[in-house]
């Protein structure tokens, strides 16, 4: 992250409400001899990718094959679409990347971090390395602005003096300083999604995941979002956005990850190349 993004975003080192749920608080404790520091990345310096994706198949209770051999590289700073039909695995792989879901085979590493190897109780560290935004904004109906976005802070503890900072830094991001004590219902699908986002980046994360963030938006109002994604992406955080928007998708040029029953079929810079 660079420094213009700190100053432009970041705060405290904090925590993540990645979904409504707040996370649970970090069991205390010792830590145990030989055991890696919470937070240490457990692989080599080379590898520290954002997201590194090895032979990774995801096979559900049900027997369903969702990630079939999956290989996934994307460097630290890149900006990725990650498109595909409906029951291609696209949310599988997501959950993969939060420790939602663990692979059934292969090696999944965010940040730097074997997920495979890694602690229960060290999720929530990994957790505040990723910023997630829904297609739902999932934003609390009876919060204001600034409470949604404080609320990030909250659940992991951090003092006042500087959660006022910080969340005032990712409102202005988005650009919702005037509308700070507005509660969701009084807003716009836009501002509704703009509040998701300055709550994922209210921490300051390495990697935004976006699952199909203008999905419920209109053409103009998309395209409002899709800058500010690529705005942050600028400052240096990596974004990986699952969408159906094939008209973004081929104006960007961007890279395209795209997945079909499971596996990566296609992955170059570029256009879409199919409706899904
Ligand atoms: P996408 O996000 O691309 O629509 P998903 O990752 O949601 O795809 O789903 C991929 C496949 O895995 C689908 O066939 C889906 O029905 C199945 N699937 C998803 N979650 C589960 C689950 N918890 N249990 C069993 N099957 C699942």
């Amino acid at each position: 992250m660079s420094d213009a993004v700190s100053r432009a975003v970041a705060g405290p080192p904090p925590g993540t409400p990645w979904s409504d749920q707040a996370p649970a608080p970090e069991a205390p404790g010792q830590p145990q001899p030989g055991a890696p520091t919470p937070g240490q990345p457990l692989l080599p310096p080379e590898q520290h990718d954002s997201v590194r994706l090895a032979g990774v198949s995801k096979t559900y209770g049900t027997g369903k094959e969702a990630l079939i051999d999956v290989d996934l590289v994307i460097p630290e700073g890149d900006f990725v679409f990650l498109v595909g039909p409906s029951g291609a695995g696209k949310s599988t792989l997501t959950k993969l990347l939060v420790r939602d879901e663990k692979a059934t085979a292969g090696s999944v590493a965010v940040a730097g971090h074997d997920l495979g190897r890694m602690k229960k109780k060290e999720v929530p560290l990994l957790r505040r390395k990723i910023g997630i935004v829904f297609q739902d904004f999932r934003l609390l109906p009876r919060k204001t602005v600034y409470e949604n976005v404080a609320f990030a802070l909250e659940v992991t503890g951090t003092s006042k003096r500087l959660m006022e900072p910080a969340v005032e830094r990712a409102l202005a991001l988005v650009g919702l300083t005037e509308q700070a004590r507005q509660r969701p219902s009084q807003l716009s699908g836009g501002e509704m999604q703009r509040t998701a986002i300055a709550r994922a980046m209210v921490h300051d994360p390495r990697l935004i995941i976006a699952d199909e963030p203008t999905g419920n938006l209109d053409p103009l109002i998309s395209w409002e979002i899709i800058q500010l994604l690529l705005r942050i992406n600028e400052m240096g955080t990596t974004v990986l956005m699952a969408t159906h928007d094939a008209e973004v998708v081929t104006a960007l040029r961007r890279r395209v990850v795209a997945l079909e029953d499971g596996r990566v079929v296609r992955d170059e810079v570029g256009g879409y190349h199919r409706e899904y």
